[in-house]
């Protein structure tokens, strides 16, 4: 798979790529991550890239022919299976969506600024256009980078242990379970004795279930299409759960 990312403003989305795993990845050939100047398409010579809206208004947009020509120019490099525009009026990005995507070949990610970007962008040149989410930023650059590094983690080679994907929120079609470390005790707050006793059924059964717990507690909605084994688990937590609020109340009463 091969991600070029077109930008106005290169530098915001170079030191990310180089650092961590993103930049590992692409060091060992997994990951073909590439960025394109979108004003090395300007055609003047002041290197214009935006312009005022037709019908007025405040800001600028961007012109729409350097960044069909920054596309095109990657047609020999790039298979262009789907040519992204960052854009909060999208498709918000989910798991779903970044494994229909990582699925999908070659991408090109444009990056708007300013006002925007020039509407026959969307209409004649991208197939998607994505959001990260219902607010706005300036620019696309780092959505582009939250595409990108999503991505990057359904490469098999890119995170030491494709378990920690197969366990991450989402993935695994429920939020992540909680994780601790050394020290076993802090502040009063201890690690639950099971993760500490070697027995990988019972870290495993426990793991699903606060999995399951937190699920409830915070996004209900993705509960909806559990397998049989995690209907069971959340079975016991709800007659855990109202057992425990049913001594908690006559504790009160009495
Ligand atoms: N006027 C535009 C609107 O109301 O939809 C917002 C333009 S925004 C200031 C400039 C650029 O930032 C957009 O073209 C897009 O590329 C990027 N951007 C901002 N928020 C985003 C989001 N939530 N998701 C994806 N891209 C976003």
């Amino acid at each position: 798979m091969r991600i070029d990312i077109l930008t106005l403003f290169p530098e915001i989305v170079e030191a990310p790529l180089r650092a961590s795993l993103l930049g590992k990845a692409r060091e060992k050939g997994l990951l073909d991550v590439r960025v394109t100047n979108i004003r090395d398409f300007a055609h003047d010579r002041h290197r214009t890239t935006d312009d005022a809206p037709f019908g007025g208004g405040a800001g600028m947009v961007m012109k729409c022919e350097p960044i069909f020509e920054a596309v095109e120019s990657l047609r020999d490099e790039n298979r262009l299976d789907r040519i992204v525009l960052m854009s909060p009026r999208g498709r918000r990005l989910d798991q779903a969506l970044v494994q229909e995507l990582a699925e999908a070949g070659d991408l090109a990610v444009i990056c708007g600024r300013y006002e925007g970007v020039d509407e026959r962008v969307s209409q004649g040149l991208c197939t998607d256009e994505i959001s990260i989410g219902d607010y706005v930023l300036s620019g696309g650059e780092l959505p582009a980078l939250v595409l990108v590094e999503a991505l990057s983690r359904m490469n098999p080679g890119v995170v030491g242990k494709w378990e920690s994907v197969e366990t991450d929120s989402f993935y695994s079609g429920l939020l992540g379970f909680p994780q601790y470390t050394r020290p076993r005790e802090y502040r009063g707050m201890a690690a639950p004795d099971v993760l500490l006793e070697g027995n990988h059924a019972l870290i495993e059964r426990w793991r699903r279930k606060e999995a399951l717990r937190i699920t409830k507690q915070r996004r209900p909605d993705l509960l909806n299409n559990l397998q049989e084994d995690d209907r069971k688990l959340l079975a016991e937590l709800v007659r855990e759960e109202s057992e425990s609020n049913r001594e908690n109340t006559s504790e009160r009463v009495g």
